[in-house]
This record gives C-alpha cells, structure tokens and sequence, in this order.
C-alpha cells in the first residue's frame, strides 16, 4: 500500500507518515457514512450539542499537541496555530450551541398572501447526508474543524480528505472527533490527492461537497461532483486601501501581520496595497520598519514570527513574482530573496513598492511572503484597481473616517471587508465567510453559512373542508375572480384597486367558500398596505 511520507518543511525531519486510502475503497467509506447518517439525522439537537461540548474540551485538552503538529507539519509558529488554528473552531462550537440549536428549530412561516392565511405552514431543516470535505494545506486543522462541527451539529455525516501534504493534521482531526464521542463511521478520513478527491465527490451517496482550495481545482472539482450542494472557498488577491488619514503606524503593523502571517500563505492575506500618494512615502517607511522586524525562524522556537513555506514549489512562486516586479520597475524595501542560512524552505518576507498592474504579483495569487505597494491619486482609483481582479475573497479599508469608510466597504466587490483591520470574518464564528467571483460560491460560519448545510422543507397545513379556490372545475366565474383578485393584489393605484375590490363584493359567497373572512381581511389589509 502505497504511503504519504511527511517530513517538516522547518528542518526535513521526519514528522510521521501514513498510509494512501485506495481509490476503490472510498466508496466503503462513503456508504459507511451514509449508514451512519441514516441514524444521525434522528438524533436529536441537544444530544448532538453534548458530543459538540464533548470536542470542545476535547480540543481544549489537547491544544498544545495539536498547535506542536501543525507547526511541525505545515510550518506556522505553534503560538500562530494556538491563535489561527485553534481560536476559529472553538469558537463555531460556541456558536452552534448558541446560535444553531435556536437556527434549526422549526419556524413559522410569516406569509403575507392573504389566501394563505388560513393555514399553518412551517419551515423545517434537514441534513443533505454525507458530505465530502476537501481541505488545502494552508490551514489543515481549523478550515476543516469549523466545516465538520457545522456538518455534524446539523446531522450531517462527513468524509474528510485533508491535503496530502498535511495529511497527519486530518487523522488528528477525525480522531478527536471520534474521541468526543461521535459515531465511529459518521466521520472518516480518506488520505491521498487528486484520485481520492474524484471518487469522493463524484460517488452518488455523496449530497454535497465542501471544498477549500484554489481556483482550477475547485472547478474541476465542481464538474465532476455535477449536480450535487456545493461551497466553493477558493482563492484571493486581497487588496488593502490606505487612505491619507490612516492611522499610519497601527495600518502598517496590521497590514505586515495580515499580509505574513502563515508566511504569507493565507487564502485572504494581504498581497496589494493602494495607498493615496499624499502618505505613500511614509506608509512605505513604516511597513518596511515592520516587515524587517519580522523574526523569521523554526516555528517551534517561542520567538519565532515566521516559519517557512510549505514546499519548494510555494517558494519558486514567490521568487518569480519578485523577478517580475523587479524586471517592471518594482522596488525591493526589504527581503527579496531566499533564507538558505536558515533551510531549503524559508523566503525572507518581502515588500515591494512602486507596483504597477501589469506585474504578476499584482494579478495572480502569490501566496507567500510577499507584499506589493502601489501608490493611488485618490479613493476612486483604490476601489476601482482593488475591483479590478478576478478575485473577490476580502479587502480592507485604513482611515480613521468613520463615515468614508461605511459608505466605502459596500463597493468593494469581495465577500467580507474589514475597516482598519483584516480577514476579521474569519475569526469571527457569528460574521459570514465566502468570496465574490473566482473566490468562491457558497458561504461557511454564522447563520448564512449553517443554512447551507441544510435543506430547507416548507410544509403547509390546511384543516377545512373546503376546497381549494383554485381546484377543478374551471369556470367562466373564476377566470373573472382571478383577474379581480390580481388586479387588486398587484394594482399600484389605490382607486384601481377599490374598483377590484367592489367588483368582488358579489363573489364574496363564492370566495368564502374557501377563506375565512374573518381571518383573510385583516391579512388582506396588511398585504396591500
Ligand atoms: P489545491 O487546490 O491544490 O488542493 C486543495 C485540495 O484539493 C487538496 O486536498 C487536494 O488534494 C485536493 N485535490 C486536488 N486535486 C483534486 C481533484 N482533482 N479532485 C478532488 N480533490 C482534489 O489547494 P491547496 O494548494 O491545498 O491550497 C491553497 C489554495 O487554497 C489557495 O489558492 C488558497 O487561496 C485556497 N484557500 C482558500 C480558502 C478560502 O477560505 N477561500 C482557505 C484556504 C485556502
């Protein structure tokens, strides 16, 4: 059986390994799931909730191991997982058990349509079944954790296969989750690439699909899972707006951490920067200072801020983005190059300034420790050029302009935007995440994103025995009552619509074959008010 062999990108010391699920099993797992399912989804809210609390502790306990894997796994500072890794998910699980138990509960639907009055009719959610999640590498414990607490918290079973390069991250995961008590088959793993991930989401039992990844893969994931529920969390180019009134010392410490963090290799990291002309030089000034304070280093030493990139090719990116810009008339601040001194992995964090559009770091997603700079005339020219992409993932505003930025963050075409802040959406288990265009379709976190996870049923009682207004036999008379109700439903004028409603006082008989006075004038009243 072939094996995934992991070594740290830190130092190329053996971190584990473990063993490639064959394609042709995938299908056992997934009908594993789905037996599993079957029972679940009856499980009631509260006894989920208890498993969930059961995780959180669980993850509580056992911080510290999880926090040492990733930074020996995937190469962030195990103070940098504790806070991007750990904090996300712990704080869904608060959310579901605050928020979901109230989210899921039945609802009444509120219907204005004075003809359905008369009856009672209620929203219900329900699960899809088993899920596939396809994770990146990039974050492979809390992106997968928030998605697999959501998914079970629903009644959802779930198929998980991490990426292959952090495959150790995704049998930790499933292992606490099965040590918090959940069913043994309702969460499994399922190791390898491409092959695994294609008969995940293509096998029939499979209802939906959340993927996290990059763009191209994302689509091809798409088409092979056809007509299945489908989030998509791809891709980013975010852009960053400093306006001359930008607190200039926090705006560069925030945008140096957002833009490296996870060396820089995160879906929503800062990767251009516009900046009003009229504070560029000292923006740049202050952004170098931070950048080149950044203490880059093995992510297991306590000082370290920055460990490595993940894998050479991840490395060989960002040289060439630097080559790029360097060839068009970009400047280099500081970086620029590889810290061999330190290993084969490490690429020092880098700040560019005079960006122009045309380099390849301004348009395609770099994702590593790389920063461009490109000075703007005015707020205009900021929002069009951060506009100006394929991407739509986040953005943020710098400006101590309450009110600019309120009236700014809305024309930012991206699926959250923080204001002197960023990727704040994230972090945040009650806000939404999700991007605009290439970004991604489909949203996680808070309500928006549980209620993607379920299919919503409307069940519309009626008790009477009535018939219906609009049952057989068709007549003269109900042509001419349907034309009258319309017209006084959808009429804009209010003489128009005294006129429908005279004309049908005589079919009042007839219509109350079916309504309650009683009940449809009020209800009538509040629908053409
Ligand atoms: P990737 O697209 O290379 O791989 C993602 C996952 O898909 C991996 O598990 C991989 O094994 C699997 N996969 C690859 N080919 C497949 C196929 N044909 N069918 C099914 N599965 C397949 O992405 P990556 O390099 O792991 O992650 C980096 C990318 O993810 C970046 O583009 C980043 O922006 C994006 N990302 C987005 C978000 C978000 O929330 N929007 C979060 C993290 C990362």
């Amino acid at each position: 059986m072939d094996k995934i062999v992991v070594k740290s990108p830190a130092d190329g010391s053996l971190v584990g390994e473990v063993a490639v699920t064959p394609a042709e099993q995938v299908a056992l797992c997934v009908e594993r799931a789905h037996q599993a399912f079957l029972e679940w989804r009856g499980v009631p809210l509260r006894e989920r909730a208890k498993l969930l609390r059961n995780l959180r502790q669980r993850m509580l306990a056992e911080r510290q191991t999880i926090a040492e894997l990733i930074a020996r796994e995937q190469g962030k500072p195990v103070i940098e997982a504790m806070i991007v890794e750990l904090f996300p998910p712990l704080d869904t699980i608060t959310f579901l058990l605050c928020e979901g138990m109230r989210l899921l509960q039945p609802r009444p639907v509120r219907s204005k349509n004075p003809f359905m009055v008369d009856r009672r009719s209620t929203y219900y959610f329900h699960p899809y079944g088993v899920w596939a999640v396809i994770a990146p590498w990039n974050y492979p414990f809390t992106i997968p954790m928030v998605q697999v607490a959501s998914l079970l918290f629903t009644g959802n079973a779930v198929v998980l296969k991490p990426s292959p390069l952090t495959p150790l991250i995704g049998d930790l995961l499933v292992e606490l989750v099965h040590k918090a008590g959940f069913p043994k088959h309702l969460v499994q793993v399922v190791q390898g690439g491409a092959p695994q991930g294609e008969a995940l989401v293509s096998h029939p039992l499979v209802r939906g699909v959340i993927f996290t990844g990059s763009v191209p893969i994302g689509k091809r994931v798409a088409e092979r899972a056809g007509a299945k529920k489908m989030i998509l969390e791809l891709g980013g180019k975010d852009p960053a707006i400093v306006l001359a009134d930008a607190d200039l010392p926090r705006t560069a410490r925030g945008i140096a951490w957002t833009a490296m963090v996870n060396a820089g290799q995160t879906c929503a990291s800062v990767e251009r920067v516009y900046v009003e002309q009229a504070v560029y030089k000292p923006f740049l000034d202050a952004l170098q200072a931070e950048i080149a304070q950044i203490r880059v280093g093995h992510p297991l030493e306590s000082t370290t801020d920055m460990g490595p990139v993940i894998a050479p090719f991840q490395r060989e990116r960002v040289a060439h983005h630097v080559e790029d810009a360097c060839a068009k008339g970009g400047r280099v601040l500081t970086g620029g190059r590889p810290l061999t001194e330190l290993g084969e992995l490490y690429y020092a964090p880098t700040l560019i300034a005079d960006a122009t559009p045309d380099m390849l770091g301004m348009q395609e997603e770099t994702f590593g420790p790389l920063v461009m700079v490109q000075p703007v005339a005015d707020v205009e020219e900021a929002i069009q050029r951060a506009n100006d992409s394929a991407f739509g993932l986040t953005a943020s505003i710098w400006t101590q302009d309450r009110q600019r930025a309120h009236a700014l963050a809305p024309r930012l075409e991206c699926g959250s935007v923080s204001v002197n802040s960023h990727i704040v959406a994230y972090g945040d288990a009650f806000g939404v995440w999700g991007g605009f265009k290439d970004s991604g379709v489909g949203r996680t976190h808070g309500e928006f994103g549980l209620y993607e996870l379920v299919q919503v049923q409307y069940v519309s009682e009626v008790y009477t025995s009535k018939p219906e207004l609009w049952w057989y036999p068709y007549s003269d008379r109900l042509h001419r009552i349907t034309d009258l109700l319309m017209g006084l439903l959808a009429e804009p004028s209010w003489r128009a619509r005294g006129g429908y409603a005279k004309r049908l006082l005589p079919e009042l008989r007839y219509l109350t074959r079916q309504f309650s006075p009683l009940k449809t004038t009020p209800a009538l009243w509040r629908y053409l008010r």
